[in-house]
């Protein structure tokens, strides 16, 4: 990765003074502002009004305490954020996380990435994202339920369907999304559909918002593929997670013709030769939410499982990191280089870590970075909140073909960026330029707000 200039690096070094230990934020902030040196060149206006600098700061940040009481009937305490962080181009739209490691400055980090990714989607949405340090882990039910509803209780007064628009990410799924919108009728008296997404589809959800993550990284790859007059068909992937992106991930990658031997939680790794069993998984992880060390015990002979260690140390054409933040560093990235991996695509959020990020960009390795790879959950999000709009709601397969629509165009115009300011073939600067203009252009038009 090449370095900052002179006025970038001093936005830097100011995001890190005003934002002391938030190491997350620093890093999402670094990687944006070292696509910028060209376009900084080429547009002084942007400087004039201070674009960059406005938007390295929330628009707003909202912490607030959540008691609730555990089946035990002890009283326990979580910390819930909102930073809604850019609404230039629609309301704040964003996730929700649910995550014993969350603090202030992975709320920012997640909301700094979401608004250059909703930007790129080209629907009208802003930047956002919420949660709390609650671990729903072991949870019962009643206690995931009753959690939701105090978080509600604080946040309903923050958002709404033209103002902020919350939806899932890590430990946030249909399931929590139910409760919160539960409480928010409640208290509102209001049925807002628009309010959340990833709702229900008897309770208007969008068909394919459930796949559209995995799916969508997948249509990513499979464009990236196409330029090289490619296919999935006979490659061996690797997806790290199990969650709902790795799940849905598979899916597509299977439909598509390659095969996944591979894929994981925080516990360890499994290997499948034949390839992952998805009805398996999907029950251990969607039904039972058990470990994946279970798999094994269920499949038999032909899958292994590999505790602690690193899921990249086995060999494969296509890696998509669809876990956490951080989770494939240099020494992964160096192992995938080393066996001949070609395309990296970050279904999860900032999974790649600078190191590795620099390693690939070395190697030759595609690499396609979450802002651009992952945008297919919250553009089915921008559908979902369009079908809510005018009460409408559409079938499977329109949905899905609107969200490969987006998706190739996400693809084209990080290419043609990338082209357009210097950098052919590079998928990190067009998604970090791309993104970046177009919020930058909204900006320079609302005046100093
Ligand atoms: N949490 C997802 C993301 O990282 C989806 C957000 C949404 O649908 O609003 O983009």
């Amino acid at each position: 990765m090449p370095g900052l200039d002179e006025k970038l690096h001093d936005i830097y070094d100011e995001v890190v003074r005003r934002n002391a230990g938030e190491a997350e934020f620093h890093q999402a902030a670094r990687e944006v502002l070292t696509s910028l040196g060209p376009v900084v060149a080429k547009h002084p206006e942007y400087a004039d009004a201070a674009v960059i600098r406005r938007l390295c700061e929330p628009e707003r940040q909202i912490i607030f305490r959540v008691p609730w009481v555990d089946d035990a009937g002890t009283v326990q305490v979580n910390r819930g954020f909102r930073v809604e962080f850019n609404s230039a181009l629609g309301p704040y739209k964003g996730g929700l996380r649910f995550h014993p490691s969350v603090y202030l400055g992975i709320i920012k980090f997640l909301g700094f990435e979401q608004i250059f990714k909703n930007a790129l989607t080209g629907l009208p949405i802003g930047g956002g994202k919420g949660g709390s340090d609650f671990d729903p882990k072991g949870r019962s039910d009643g206690e995931i339920m009753r959690f939701c509803q105090s978080f509600m209780t604080e946040l309903y007064r923050h958002i709404g369907e033209h103002t902020d628009v919350p939806a899932g990410d890590i430990g946030v799924g249909g399931r929590e999304i139910g409760f919160l919108f539960g409480q928010y009728k409640r208290i509102t008296n209001r049925y807002e559909s628009g309010v959340l997404t990833g709702k229900g589809l008897a309770w208007g959800g969008s068909q394919v918002r459930t796949e559209a993550t995995g799916y969508g990284t997948v249509f990513f790859v499979e464009e990236i593929l196409k330029t090289r007059d490619d296919s999935f068909d006979g490659k061996q992937v690797v997806v790290s997670g199990s969650g709902n992106v790795a799940i849905y991930a598979i899916e597509k990658v299977q439909q598509l013709g390659g095969t996944v031997i591979a894929c994981s939680d925080s516990g360890g790794y499994v290997v499948d030769e034949k390839g992952v069993d998805l009805d398996l998984l999907k029950d251990l992880k969607e039904v039972r939410r058990g470990r994946i060390s279970e798999y094994v015990e269920a499949r038999g002979d032909s899958a292994r499982y590999v505790e602690g260690g690193s899921v990249w140390d086995v060999p494969c054409d296509i890696a998509l990191p669809c876990a956490t933040q951080n989770e494939l560093n240099g020494t992964d990235a160096a192992t995938l280089v080393r066996n001949g991996c070609g395309i990296v695509a970050e279904g999860a959020n900032m999974p790649c870590t600078p190191e590795a990020v620099q390693l690939m960009a070395e190697a030759g390795v595609a690499f396609a970075p979450g802002k651009a790879a992952n945008a297919g959950g919250v553009a089915t999000s921008a559908l979902e909140m369009q079908q809510n709009a005018s009460r409408d709601s559409w079938a499977f397969d329109h949905t899905e073909q609107r969200l490969a629509a987006i998706m190739r165009g996400i693809h084209d115009r990080c290419v043609e960026t990338a082209d357009e300011y210097g950098s052919p073939g590079d998928y990190l600067a067009g998604a970090n330029i791309a993104g970046f203009v177009q919020v930058a252009d909204a900006m320079l038009a609302l005046g100093v707000i």
